[in-house]
């Protein structure tokens, strides 16, 4: 079973979006209790065993994806993920991320933070639209070019800023929403695809 009905989320986007694919390499932020890292694991083929994979005898050549799961709060172990606990907002989140990805760069992005509610309507929009921009501030330093970023922004959207700063980087930007998060109504996703590659400037 799922940790979270948030894998619903994932599972219908991905269904209709091809996000996730054997042998894909997943960055997922925000992901306790692990939902999205479970669904991700499974539709990478990351938790397929030194040589299950098809293709390779040491594994390798098959498609065998990675899965790397980030959060504040600690989860149990998801088989197959591999997770850091830290705050996406530090300065350095991106750089702990690219060490632990070593020379392999990413397919999707996946965010599925949040903050808890202020009940507040504009502070939460404010604080879910920093946590998404830090999301691709993570994207921008591990995508691939032609990678994928699906970030969690509330109704109304993502801001301008953001939606700008996506439509600069990546060859298509949409909001979806999927139809399990119908009872949150104020939750929209904005999914990019098409990363346009690290800008030349930025050195690695
Ligand atoms: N996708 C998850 C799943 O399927 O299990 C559910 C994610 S839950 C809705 C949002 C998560 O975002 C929380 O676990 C929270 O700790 C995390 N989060 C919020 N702000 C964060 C930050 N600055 N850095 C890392 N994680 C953060």
């Amino acid at each position: 079973g799922y940790r979270s009905r948030a894998a619903f989320k994932l599972l219908e986007m991905d269904d209709k979006h091809h996000l996730l694919k054997p042998g894909g390499v997943v960055v997922d932020l925000g992901a306790a209790p692990g939902g999205w890292s479970q669904v991700a694991v499974a539709r990478v083929k990351a938790d397929v065993g030194e040589g299950e994979a098809s293709g390779g005898k040491d594994g390798k050549e098959g498609p065998r994806g990675r899965v790397i799961a980030a959060d504040l709060n600690e989860i149990e172990p998801v088989p197959g993920a591999a997770f850091m606990q830290l705050d996406v907002t530090d300065a350095e989140a991106g750089e702990t991320i690219r060490a632990a990805l070593g020379s392999a760069r990413v397919d999707v992005v996946l965010s599925d933070m949040a903050a808890s509610s202020t009940g507040h309507r504009q502070t939460d929009h404010l604080r879910v639209i920093a946590l998404a921009e830090a999301a691709l501030d993570i994207a921008e330093d591990v995508l691939k070019p032609g990678g994928a970023y699906l970030a969690k922004v509330l109704q109304g959207g993502a801001s301008g800023d953001l939606l700008n700063r996506l439509r600069k980087n990546f060859a298509k930007v949409a909001h979806v929403k999927p139809k399990a998060s119908r009872q949150d109504s104020s939750e929209v996703y904005v999914l990019a695809k098409g990363y346009r590659g690290e800008a030349p400037t930025k050195a690695f």
